[in-house]
């Protein structure tokens, strides 16, 4: 076993482990509790809000394209969502508010127009620094959501995946879309389901004889692919999805009762 120790910004030890043949990441969390003393409180105060409204302005690009009264909505969500969750690095380290919003910012954008936007049987999510290895998968992976308990999110590609937000890729869409999806979250969304799967597989269907389909190859893996990929598309290339795949444009409007391109007047509160 070897260990290679590096300063990194005069603030954190980079550690990398080797051992057993496999790499084993052993990142000082750069996101560790730096700002939770201020933040342990689990009522919603102005000094809280205010922290929220930053970290998802600089963040999360949704957030900012909502009006008052839905960023006011937004922040009351998440803060509940991050107090209903244990959120945790790999060996049950406690992480920073910062990174607690980013992982759970994309839940509160997916179920925006639902009633319910709190998981029934997810519980708990873990972050790795970066790209972590998966046993269950035999290679390094940027998250996975186990059945019905925990998402893991790689937080490097996390940010990564709001830093570009209209390439069609995020990962915190993609895993928290891939938890709704196997929840079946609210009775709306189990009600418009099926509609909605049956219009999204003849538009797939349609896409496999197109040159340049809105949705990417990966949507065509299987039922649940299917599904992350269009939440993916649907927040990050809305203009292109509605003129290109119209039908599955507007089911999925219907599925969850927005319409990213119309942010501010068609969600019902
Ligand atoms: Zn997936």
């Amino acid at each position: 076993m070897f260990l290679i120790i590096a300063l990194v910004g005069g603030v954190f030890f980079l550690i990398y482990a080797w051992g057993g043949g496999k790499l084993n990441f052993r990142l000082s969390y750069p996101f560790l509790l730096d700002d939770d003393a201020a933040f342990s409180e689990k009522e919603l105060n102005n000094e809280l809000i205010d922290y929220y409204h930053k970290v998802l302005k600089k963040y999360v690009p949704y957030y900012s394209l909502l009006d008052k009264s839905g960023r006011k909505k937004f922040i009351n969500r998440l803060h509940d969502l991050i107090h209903a969750l244990e959120l945790k690095g790999e060996e049950n380290q406690a992480i920073n508010l910062k990174v607690c919003t980013i992982c759970c910012a994309p839940a509160i954008q997916i179920t925006f127009g639902l009633d319910k936007y709190l998981f029934s049987s997810f519980h708990t999510i873990v972050v790795y620094p970066k790209m972590f290895y998966s046993e269950s998968i035999g290679r390094f992976v940027k998250g996975g959501v186990s059945r019905g308990d925990a998402i893991f999110f790689s937080y490097d590609d996390l940010l990564k995946g709001y830093a570009n937000p209209e390439d069609g890729l995020n990962l915190g869409l993609h895993e928290m879309a891939h938890a709704i999806h196997m929840e079946s979250f609210d009775e709306d969304f189990q009600r418009r389901y099926p509609g909605w799967e049956k219009t999204a597989f003849a538009e797939l269907e349609k896409m496999r004889h197109q040159s340049d389909p809105v949705l990417r190859n990966y949507a065509g893996q299987n039922r649940h692919e299917l599904f992350a990929v269009c939440v993916e598309t649907f927040f990050e290339k809305s203009s292109e999805m509605k003129s290109k795949s119209p039908l599955l444009y507007q089911a999925t409007c219907d599925l969850l009762n927005q319409d990213p391109l119309r942010l501010s007047s068609t969600i019902s509160y």
